[in-house]
């Protein structure tokens, strides 16, 4: 999804590139043939022979490192002239070693020498990442950080994701936190509510999520780290700096140190309470065009372009990067490495994944897993606008199956639950809508091939992408978009908040029990709201704050949430790791009515010790009679209410399931 943010920067692009860039067109298809470097020592190196800097930049005419004393408004101490080396770096070494020190370079193209940059692959920076720090990384390293490592998990399946940005889960008065929209306030334990009621880590403990995704928080670019004091709120989709830390989360930005510390104190203080940490990235654009990082160090490689020489614009944000070029590709590839080695990174989050090959996807994949097995990785598989890079390359929803390891989000199910994501007044299955039951289904499947699903009848996609459930994460609203909250405000006209309350749980109870993987958004367990803000990217925080006396006020919400992710949880049914399981053991019963759609999961599968469950889901606004083989079963779920230890017992036969909600029986 898109963040409006970018449609303006876009349309300034489109408008003002310049000459010089026209020129590069020519060079378009020449990218391929600059060298590219693989070693993990560019930039900055520092050992016991003294500080080493190197830069990659085939084609510049000369390279300058400026040495700082401090990280902003001084001029430099010392200037270094780089030499030109092979596989198009430059390269400046002093005897010494400069901790404490800053640097930036400058690089001359077509006899310009260009702005200064910090760099592609600054790992420290001071304020506003403006100059890269040289500073010792181990000292950065919290106390028994050696011995931390996030949840072990066999499949990307077993994971619960909770996506939350950082201001957003603690900034609000009511969270109890004192760190608030730091990394710090996830290390902050026992933290309460007004009520007295768990915030923080403690609630994602009580809640049983096993990993929380953190919005973008690598440095970026829109909140003014050197003006805190004033409130600035930003979803942070606008990258600087990919290989450090956001500094407006970190106690003080002008220490260079301090944001890499607290972000590694916040993911062992995770790791410590059992939960992974996601993380959002967002190779597929940069914040700015010309004056990027990328550009200052070697103008056009790093982007595609339009064959009248400006930017192409896939992101909608005024650039796209070209991850099919060998160095682009290496730095996704290296960055993602470095942030799991580094930061102990459970998962890797991709913005506009599509706008990425399969092949620099695969690698990605690939590389991630040989650093620990746990990491898993997942994508928009779409793009914002169209891209030079050809269909059948780009990493799509549709191409998820030649991506073995990665998964996209399912808009099927999303939409198809809560009606389409760009119309507000649209309902879906779960809000009384009919014609969205096949697209269920699909969700229900994980978008794989199944004798009874009919693809044709999807709304979104007519082919069963996903080669496995692996491939898929399941979810019904996220920080695009209305939350599920107004959304079910701004369309289910005329209803009260219990019915609402009543239709959310549904929409999850239908996410958290299909294949693949589910995925919330921050705070719905207790029922938070954006006061109808759709794209709230820098909306302040009494718009995007999440206010924890709800969690005493919609107790009951909570309390299914809690008992929806343990049935999850405790039940391998719900886990299935291929197609071919899926296929064999779900079994759709014939519905002649709308809005209902009812099916059994049989054979023990995956291991599960219920050899079978029943699960009908109405979401009609009348009552449905089910017919359910005779027998005892033990009731999970009913009209609103779900215990995974059962809420009573029933014997088969005609079975009402009550309007807007799931009946789930197991035995
Ligand atoms: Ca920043």
């Amino acid at each position: 999804m898109q963040k409006k943010l970018c449609l303006a920067a876009a349309l300034i692009a489109a408008s003002l590139f310049s000459p010089g860039l026209r020129a590069q067109t020519t060079m378009e298809s020449s990218y391929e043939n600059w060298p590219s470097y693989q070693g993990d020592d560019l930039e900055l190196k520092v050992d016991n022979s003294g500080t080493h800097f190197a830069l990659w930049s085939p084609k510049a005419e000369a390279v300058k490192v400026n040495i700082y004393a401090t990280d902003r408004n001084t001029a430099p101490v010392r200037t270094l002239t780089m030499t030109r080396d092979k596989d198009g770096l430059w390269r400046a070494s002093v005897p010494e070693k400069l901790y404490g020190k800053f640097y930036t370079f400058n690089v001359t193209v077509n006899g310009r020498e260009l702005a200064e940059t910090p760099g592609v692959w600054a790992k420290a920076a001071g304020t506003n990442g403006m100059r890269a720090a040289v500073i010792d990384l181990d000292t950065t390293d919290p106390e028994g950080w050696d011995k931390d490592h996030g949840p072990k998990i066999d499949n990307i399946t077993d994971a619960v994701i909770y996506e939350m940005h950082h201001r957003d889960f603690s900034g609000h008065p009511s969270s109890g936190i004192v760190h608030k929209g730091k990394f710090l306030a996830l290390t902050e334990p026992e933290t309460k509510s007004p009520e007295g009621l768990k915030t923080g880590i403690g609630h994602l403990n009580e809640l049983g999520v096993t990993h929380v995704h953190i919005l973008p928080s690598y440095d970026y670019n829109s909140v003014d780290e050197e003006n805190l004091q004033i409130p600035q709120y930003n979803w942070g989709y606008d990258p600087f700096n990919y290989n450090l830390p956001e500094g407006s989360y970190s106690t003080d930005p002008a220490n260079p140190s301090a944001r890499i510390k607290e972000m590694k104190e916040m993911i062992k203080a995770l790791h410590d309470a059992g939960i992974g940490v996601v993380m959002d990235v967002v190779y597929n654009h940069t914040a700015n065009n010309d004056d990027s990082n990328f550009s200052l160090t070697a103008p056009g490689y790093y982007y595609r372009h339009r064959a009248d020489g400006s930017y192409s614009d896939a992101s909608g944000c005024g650039n796209e990067t070209a991850s099919e070029r060998e160095q682009m590709r290496n730095f996704i590839v290296n960055s993602v490495k470095y942030w799991a080695d580094e930061y102990h990174i459970d998962g890797f989050r991709f913005d506009l994944m599509a706008i990425h090959d399969t092949e620099t996807m695969n690698r990605v994949a690939e590389e991630l897993k040989k650093i620990n097995p746990s990491i898993f990785v997942y994508g928009e598989g779409w793009t914002a606008g169209d891209s030079p890079l050809p269909v059948e390359r780009r990493a799509l929803k549709e191409n998820v199956s030649k991506m073995k390891g990665i998964a996209v989000f399912s808009d099927d199910i999303r939409d198809a639950i809560k009606g389409h994501y760009s119309n507000a007044a649209d309902r879906g299955f779960a809000t009384g809508k009919p014609g969205n039951e096949e697209t269920v289904k699909i969700g229900i499947v994980a978008s794989t091939a199944h004798p009874q699903v009919d693809y044709s009848k999807g709304n979104n996609s007519k082919f069963a992408y996903a080669a496995a459930p692996t491939q898929i994460i399941n979810y019904v609203s996220c920080h695009d978009d209305l939350t599920l909250t107004d959304k079910l405000a701004k369309s289910m006209t005329g209803s009260t908040e219990a019915d609402r309350q009543r239709a959310a749980r549904l929409a999850q109870t239908i996410v958290f029990t299909s294949q693949g993987t589910p995925f919330m958004f921050a705070g719905e367990e207790v029922f938070r709201d954006k006061k109808g803000v759709h794209n709230s990217y820098k909306s302040p925080d009494s718009i995007n704050a999440i206010d924890w006396s709800l969690k005493s006020r919609n107790a009951e919400q909570f309390g299914y949430y809690r008992n929806l992710i343990k049935l999850r949880r405790e039940h391998p049914a719900f886990r299935m790791t291929t197609a071919e399981d899926i296929a064999r053991n779900i079994v759709f019963d014939k519905v002649k009515v709308p809005n209902v759609v009812s099916y059994t999961i049989r054979n023990n599968a995956n291991g599960d010790e219920w050899r079978e469950i029943k699960l009908i889901f109405n979401g009609a606004d009348t009552p449905y009679t089910a017919s359910v083989p005779k027998g005892t079963w033990t009731v999970i779920a009913r009209d609103g209410q779900l215990d995974p230890d059962g809420l009573d017992t029933v014997k088969g036969g005609k079975l009402e399931v009550a309007p807007v909600s799931a009946l789930i029986l197991a035995r």
